[in-house]
């Protein structure tokens, strides 16, 4: 009786869905299993920003419809973190624009610019909303495979011609989920000066800059000449601040870019809570330990991981950025099926690559979200096995 529109028939399988199942079938039958499988901090959001929430939930101007495009307040706080964070002045009115989670901004950005039979270019293995946007917005996400001989970087130069003259719109995303590779700006010189030859527009996901080790600080494509105007970029409160069910996030850059995507979200939803807002503003201009402290803390498990990993002998990238580790499967095993020997035998819940897409075959993803005693336990147990 409901026939399926072509857009819903045409999304991949979720196949996330398929092991959290698993993975909450053998929880219930009381199993301890260790989940390295969520990209989701398992700290909780500093208190100071709760305590801002909490105050602001009590002013009931706050418990109106808030302003489609993020109070100004935010919007200038959001440029001021911009320019002491990156150098980059961004026009808070018009070049910054906060968003309901970047989730959503990803996802309703091809709906500005892409017709049937138009294509987006998406990293491979990648976010999966990339290509849900796409497809959603009636047109067709073209694989980048991310490739370990090119540093998971996407080659440019291999894109056919043909393909290039139906592209609105190229997704990057470094550090990157869920390789964990990171970008320098030779890269992003090199993507500028495609997009402008080409006509093709830049979603830059910055979701982890601040999710950074050893020193590394990722830098933003709009600290490059030229990125403005073909680029706009994505960032997120969830990962810095262990925000990721506030749901707060920005895209800023290009002013004609950020204008169409609110026009788009206009006709969507109604803002952010405001009370979110308000607290928001405290997480980016109030102190930044804590992101300090919690990179140390996730350097600190990655450190027990890779050691760990290393000792196993299984192959493994030392992550720079982000909180994921992107493991070589042993030869002849499909990602899935690794994953699932992995919970069947050691109780370990990990993301199997495929997941993320066809190159993302031959790898598992294991995120640093669980303490470093519950580490050593999991290679304790893939030891055994
Ligand atoms: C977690 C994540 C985000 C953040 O999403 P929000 O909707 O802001 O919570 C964005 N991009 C990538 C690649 C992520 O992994």
């Amino acid at each position: 009786m409901f026939k399926l529109s072509k857009k819903i028939q045409d999304l991949p399988p979720y196949l996330f869905l398929e092991i959290d199942k698993a993975k909450r079938k053998a929880a219930a039958a009381g199993r301890d299993i260790i989940d390295l499988g969520i990209g989701d901090p398992d700290q909780p959001t500093p208190r100071h920003i709760i305590e801002a929430l909490y105050q602001a939930s009590l002013d009931p101007a706050n418990h109106r419809y808030a302003l489609d495009q993020g109070m100004p307040a935010l919007r200038r706080s959001i440029a001021v973190w911009y320019k002491e964070r990156f150098g980059v002045s961004l026009n808070p009115g018009s070049e910054v624009l906060p968003l309901i989670g970047s989730k959503e901004g990803l996802a309703h950005f091809p709906l500005a610019f892409l017709n049937p039979g138009d294509y987006s270019l998406v990293p491979d293995p990648c976010y999966p909303p990339y290509k849900g946007g796409t497809i959603l917005a009636g047109a067709k996400p073209y694989s980048l495979p991310l490739l370990e001989e090119n540093a998971f970087l996407p080659d440019l130069k291999k894109i056919p011609l043909s393909v290039r003259k139906k592209a609105k719109i190229i997704f990057v995303n470094y550090p990157n989920n869920p390789t964990s590779a990171t970008a320098e700006k030779a890269f992003y010189k090199e993507l500028i000066e495609f997009a402008r030859k080409n006509k093709i527009i830049i979603v830059s996901d910055l979701a982890y800059s601040e999710m950074s080790y050893d020193g590394y600080r990722p830098a933003s494509i709009l600290e490059l000449e030229g990125a403005r105007e073909v680029a706009i970029e994505f960032h997120s409160l969830s990962k810095t601040y262990n925000m990721t069910g506030w749901r707060i996030g920005w895209a800023c850059g290009n002013e004609k870019l950020t204008a169409v995507l609110a026009k788009v979200k206009s006709n969507i939803d109604s803002g952010i809570f405001s009370a979110v807002q308000l607290a928001g503003i405290v997480a980016l201009s109030g102190p930044q330990e804590y992101v300090k402290s919690m990179c140390s803390l996730y350097q600190e498990r990655r450190d027990c991981l890779m050691e760990g990993l290393g000792a196993l002998g299984w192959q493994a990238h030392r992550p720079k950025a982000t909180f994921y580790v992107w493991i070589k499967v042993p030869r002849g095993k499909s990602s899935l099926k690794f994953s699932e020997l992995l919970l069947d035998r050691a109780n370990i819940v990990v993301t199997p690559g495929v997941g993320f897409g066809k190159y993302g075959e031959g790898y598992i993803r294991m995120a640093l979200t669980v303490g470093k005693e519950r580490i050593k336990e999991a290679l304790e147990r893939l030891r055994k096995i």
